[in-house]
């Protein structure tokens, strides 16, 4: 096993990989902005180097300053945690070619992933359902046009290189489809350097399910079952939870099969997670794969009882998966809450300082952040500061935990959306699991006029 391993991320990701590498028994070592002097990570960590000033171009993306703390510090492995680098194949190109092992899949995945054009066609060879509409990148107005009405409108565009919900229209004809292609076009080389855009069939009323799979460098795959994300504002996730409450076990043998196929489609090592949007009728499409870790881990973690941050660690180790497909069950029901330091209704980020910090505890409450008491929040980067994640044996009893949770947390000194919270879920859409992707956008909506 590695003996030390450098995490190149911050917050409550960070601290979550050093607890795991703890567990291990190997050294950690945190990188850490000058804002961050006195975050959590850069405390708990066995080493910490200084790669930067606070803004993240100049030290959490800065890749040069991160391998220079590698090397000085002999670590072994880079963890890249999400967001910043994990999904940026160049990275784990440089980290490899250096000599350092990458725990994430091969870089090679994550360029075909990465492209939602090149991950369509893949998907397409593997047999994966897609979202009707162009077969690769558009470029030519009457062809968009056709595509268009085969799908039939309303149709979104996208862009290949997109990402963070950034990149994509919505069109309802045809005299709105070419300015919208080339707004997109325009943005996406704007922000991706890369104006590649496609088009799909917009879906109504689909909730977002996505599959956790992990592989190893033997070939075997397999499937920890399904998340619901569907509780979404502006395309950012706020409530997680798994399995789903729409998710038959029909339909969840199918999509867990899909994900498992979508995988090996790229011979995907490590941890990573295919993105559904599903129908009302339950048929569902492939949207995109995230190669890397992400924030709604826990809540597999706790109805598969597999620790996804260890297992990363290990196949990145070359270490065989130590179970089967059939060796892993279902357990019970788990949720997450994101804590975001933001007004909970206006969303307007809310840095500061915490002048007292209470956690929630008791049986079956996971508390996964990066604050404590006296914390100033940096103004630089995401305003998530935390997650609470409770497990039941069923549903019901999961969101009265969560409910008695989100009561007990107490972040005085800053304002957060622990009332969302609250209120989301006091719902009774929510409670008896009646909701797509635009539930909370429209709640917000009735709830602000
Ligand atoms: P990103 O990489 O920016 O997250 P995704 O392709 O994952 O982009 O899409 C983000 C969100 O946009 C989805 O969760 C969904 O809410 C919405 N979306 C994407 N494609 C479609 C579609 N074809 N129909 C309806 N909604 C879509």
């Amino acid at each position: 096993m590695f003996n030390k391993i450098l995490i190149a991320n911050r917050g409550e990701i960070a601290v979550r990989i050093i607890r795991a590498c703890k567990e291990m028994g190997i050294a950690s070592v945190a990188v850490y902005s000058e804002a961050d002097r006195e975050a959590m990570h850069t405390r708990l960590a066995d080493q910490a180097v200084c790669i930067g000033p606070a803004p993240s171009n100049l030290s959490y993306l800065n890749i040069p300053a991160i391998m220079a703390a590698a090397e000085i510090t002999d670590a072994e492995a880079i963890h890249p945690g999400y967001g910043f680098l994990a999904e940026n194949a160049e990275f784990a190109d440089i980290v490899q070619t250096s000599g350092y092992t990458w725990i994430g899949p091969s870089p090679e995945s994550m360029r075909i992933m990465g492209d939602k054009v090149s991950a369509k066609n893949k998907m397409r060879e593997a047999g994966v359902p897609l979202v009707p509409g162009s077969d690769g990148a558009v470029t030519d107005l009457e062809d968009a046009k056709r595509i268009a009405h085969k799908a039939g409108y309303p149709v979104i565009i996208k862009a290949s290189a997109g990402g963070g919900g950034r990149g994509m229209k919505v069109v309802h004809s045809d005299p709105a489809l070419a300015s919208a292609i080339s707004m997109c076009q325009s943005e996406a080389a704007a922000a991706f350097g890369n104006d590649m855009v496609f088009i799909e069939k917009f879906l109504e009323e689909p909730r977002h399910i996505e599959v956790q799979v992990l592989g190893d460098t033997h070939g075997n795959i397999v499937h920890l079952f399904e998340r619901e994300c569907s509780m979404q504002r502006k395309n950012q996730k706020v409530l997680e939870e798994a399995p789903s409450p729409f998710v038959d076990e029909k339909t969840r043998k199918a999509i867990c099969d899909a994900g498992v196929a979508a995988a090996a489609a790229v011979n995907y090592v490590g941890a990573g997670t295919i993105e559904f949007l599903m129908n009302p009728d339950k048929s569902f499409y492939f949207i995109e794969m995230n190669t890397r870790i992400q924030v709604e881990h826990p809540v597999t973690e706790w109805i598969s009882g597999v620790d996804l941050i260890e297992w990363q660690i290990r196949v990145a180790n070359g270490e065989k998966l130590a179970f089967k497909q059939s060796d892993i069950k279902m357990k019970g029901h788990a949720i997450e809450c994101r804590i975001n330091a933001e007004h909970p209704f206006k969303f307007t980020p809310s840095p500061g300082t915490i002048s007292l910090y209470h956690a929630p505890g008791g049986r079956s409450v996971r508390m996964d952040s990066a604050i404590y008491s006296g914390y100033s929040i940096p103004p630089f980067y995401d305003s998530m500061i935390g997650k609470v994640i409770t497990h039941a044996r069923d549903r019901q009893k999961c969101i009265r935990r969560m409910q008695r949770a989100i009561d007990e947390l107490a972040i005085i000194g800053i304002t957060t959306n622990q009332e969302l919270h609250r209120r989301l879920l006091a719902n009774a859409a929510f409670q008896s699991g009646d909701f797509n992707i635009h539930f909370l956008e429209r709640w917000l909506k009735e709830m602000n006029a």
